[in-house]
C-alpha cells in the first residue's frame, strides 16, 4: 500500500508556480521530479521556476500590496478565517500530499502537520486584529502619542522540506495578517502542499498576488529571491550554512532579515527525574518526523545514577518501533526525505562507529524497505563531546547519550554546541528545573517534555540557530515596522515649544 497523490496535488504537474492568483508552469526549462521516498519512485514531475518567475511573482505581490496593506485589520482577519476553513476542507488532500512528497507517516500528518497548520491560520486570523502598539506617552498635557504598526511591503520567504505545509503556514500567515504580501519559495523537493496552501488562499477570496509561490532550486531561484530589490524582507528557514549565504545576499540590499536555522537540541536528565517519562520523552523527541525536526532531541545528557537504566530503556523502546510504509496507521517512522539525505545520515553514524558504540539501529534496512530512503532509530553512546556526531546537525533518527555527574556539568555540556534552538530539562525539583530554564541557551526550553509547540508561543533560535520568531504575536515584530505618531492638540503647546528652542 502506498500513499496516493490526491488530484488536488497531482494537478501541479501542469502548473507549479502560483503567481498572481494563477497556477502556471515554471520557465526555467528544467524539470524536477517529486519523489516518494518510501518507494523511490516519482509521484510527478514539474517545470522548475527560473529567475523570471521570481520577477513576475514579486511584481504580482507589489501589485497586490496597496489594497492589502490598507485593508482594515477586520477585513484581513475575515479573509484569514475563510482561509482557515478552506484549509480545513482540504485536510484529507493535504495529508495525502504531505505524506507522498515527504514520506511522513499519514498518522503524523493527520495529527500534527495539517491540524497544526490550520490552528496557525486560526490563530493569525484572530491576531490580525491585535496589531496594537506597546507604548503610550504624553509629552505634555496637550500632546497625544500613538503607535502605528505598519506592514513592510513584499516579503520573500524561503522554506525547507521537513515540514513543507507548516513552514508555508508559519511564513505566510503572520506576514499577510500584518498587511504584507508574500513570495514563498518552498523546497524544490516538496513543493506540493505550499501550492495547495496558495490554492486555499485563492478559494478563500484573498486578492490575487497576496500569496505567491515559486518552486525553483536554491542556488538560482533562492539566491535571486534573496537578492531581489523589490523585497522589503527575507524570512528564511533552513540550514545554518545556507542561511548565512542568504543573509549576505539579503543584507547587501538592505533588507530586513529573519533566520530560523539548524538545531542540536540537548535533553538534560537530572537524577531525580521520572525514568519512564524521560525514556518516552527522549524517544518521541528524537524520532518525531524520523528526527528531521530542527528541535528534535539529539543529545541526551543523563546524570550518572540514571544513565544505564536510561540507555537500556531507550534502546528497548527504539527497537520496538515500527519503521515502514507511511500509509500504514501502525507505522511509527517513515523514510527520510530522500535517498541522498538518508546516505548523509548513514555516513554520520558510520564515522561515529569508529570511536563510539552504536547500541541499536545504525544500519540501512534491506528486505521490503530496501527501495525506500529508510533509516532505523539509532542510539549512540560513548561519543566524545567534541565529536561531529555530538556537535553537528545530523537531521535523522539518531540520539547520542552521555553521562554527567554534577548539575553544573550537565548544563555546561548542554550549552556546548554553536546552536541554540531548543532544549529540555527533566527533574521533579523545581529549583533545579528553574535554574536550568535560566541557564540553557536556547529559544525554547521544555520542562519534563520535549517537542510540543503552540501557535500562541514564539519559536526561534539563539546563536547559530538564527534570530527572530515564527508563530505567536511576537512574529509581528518581524513583519511590521513601528511608527510613532505625535499630535500637538493646541496652538498653545506649539508656541511654548518654539519659545524653548528659539527664545
Ligand atoms: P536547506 O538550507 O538546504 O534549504 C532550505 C531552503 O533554502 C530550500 O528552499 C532551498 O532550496 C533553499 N536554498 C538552498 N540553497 C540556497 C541558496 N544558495 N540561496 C537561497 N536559497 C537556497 O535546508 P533543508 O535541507 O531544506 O532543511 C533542513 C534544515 O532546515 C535543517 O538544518 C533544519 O534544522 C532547518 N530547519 C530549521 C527550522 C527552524 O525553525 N529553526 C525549522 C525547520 C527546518
Amino acid at each position: 500500500m502506498a500513499v496516493q497523490l490526491p488530484d488536488a496535488a497531482a494537478k501541479y504537474a501542469e502548473g507549479t508556480q502560483f503567481i498572481g492568483g494563477r497556477a502556471r508552469p515554471g520557465t526555467s526549462g528544467r524539470r524536477q521530479p517529486v519523489i516518494d521516498p518510501a518507494s523511490g519512485k516519482p509521484v510527478l514531475e514539474y517545470e522548475l521556476a527560473g529567475p523570471a518567475d521570481v520577477d513576475d511573482a514579486v511584481a504580482a505581490a507589489e501589485g497586490a500590496l496597496p489594497q492589502w496593506a490598507t485593508a482594515t485589520p477586520a477585513d484581513r482577519s475575515e479573509a484569514l478565517y475563510r482561509l482557515t476553513s478552506a484549509l480545513r476542507e482540504m485536510s484529507p488532500d493535504l495529508v495525502a500530499a504531505e505524506s507522498a512528497q515527504c514520506g511522513k507517516p499519514v498518522r503524523l500528518c493527520e495529527e500534527f502537520d495539517v491540524p497544526g497548520s490550520i490552528d496557525n491560520a486560526a490563530f493569525f486570523a484572530g491576531a490580525a486584529r491585535r496589531l496594537d502598539g506597546m507604548a503610550a506617552a504624553e509629552y505634555s498635557p496637550d500632546h497625544t502619542s500613538s503607535v502605528r504598526r505598519e506592514p513592510l511591503g513584499v516579503v520573500g520567504s524561503i522554506a525547507p522540506w521537513n515540514y513543507p505545509l507548516q513552514m508555508a503556514a508559519w511564513k505566510i500567515l503572520p506576514a499577510i495578517a500584518a498587511g504584507n504580501t508574500v513570495v514563498l519559495k518552498p523546497s524544490e523537493l516538496t513543493p506540493l502542499t505550499a501550492l495547495m496552501f496558495a490554492e486555499a488562499a485563492r478559494e478563500a477570496g484573498l486578492p490575487d498576488g497576496v500569496v505567491n509561490i515559486v518552486t525553483g532550486a536554491g542556488p538560482d531561484v533562492g539566491e535571486h529571491l534573496a537578492g531581489h530589490p523589490g523585497l522589503a524582507m527575507i524570512s528564511f528557514t533552513g540550514s545554518t550554512p545556507v542561511g548565512r549565504r542568504v543573509a549576505r545576499r539579503a543584507t547587501e540590499g538592505g533588507k530586513r532579515l529573519h533566520l530560523e536555522l539548524g538545531g542540536k537540541a540537548p535533553f538534560v536528565v537530572f537524577d531525580d527525574a521520572d525514568l519512564e517519562a524521560t525514556v518516552h520523552g527522549a524517544v518521541a523527541g528524537a524520532l518525531i518526523n524520523s528526527g528531521q525536526d530542527c528541535t528534535a532531541a539529539t543529545r541526551a545528557y543523563v546524570q550518572r545514577p540514571l544513565y544505564e537504566a536510561f540507555v537500556a530503556g531507550v534502546a528497548d523502546l527504539m527497537a520496538s518501533l515500527t519503521v515502514g510504509d507511511p500509509a500504514d496507521p501502525a507505522t511509527d517512522l517513515g523514510p527520510l526525505v530522500s535517498h541522498r539525505h538518508r546516505d548523509r545520515v548513514a555516513a554520520f553514524v558510520d564515522r561515529a562507529r569508529a570511536h563510539a558504540t552504536v547500541v541499536t539501529g545504525g544500519r540501512v534496512p534491506g528486505g521490503d524497505l530496501a527501495a525506500g530512503a529508510y533509516y532505523p532509530p539509532t542510539l549512540i553512546t560513548g561519543a566524545a563531546q567534541d565529536s561531529e556526531i555530538v556537535q553537528q546537525e545530523v537531521f535523522g533518527p539518531v540520539l547520542t547519550v552521555l553521562p554527567f555527574d554534577t548539575d553544573d556539568e550537565g548544563l555546561a555540556l548542554a550549552n556546548d554546541t554553536p546552536y541554540g534552538l531548543a532544549a529540555s530539562v527533566w527533574s521533579r525539583d523545581v529549583y533545579r528545573t528553574g535554574r536550568a530554564t535560566r541557564e540553557l541557551r536556547a529559544g525554547c526550553v521544555w520542562v519534563n517534555d520535549h517537542i510540543p509547540i503552540i501557535s500562541e508561543m514564539p519559536h526561534g533560535g539563539y546563536r547559530a540557530s538564527g534570530y527572530g520568531k515564527d508563530m505567536s504575536a511576537y512574529s509581528f515584530e518581524e513583519y511590521t515596522q513601528v511608527k510613532h505618531v505625535m499630535s500637538d492638540n493646541t496652538a498653545v503647546a506649539r508656541k511654548e515649544w518654539h519659545r524653548t528652542v528659539f527664545a
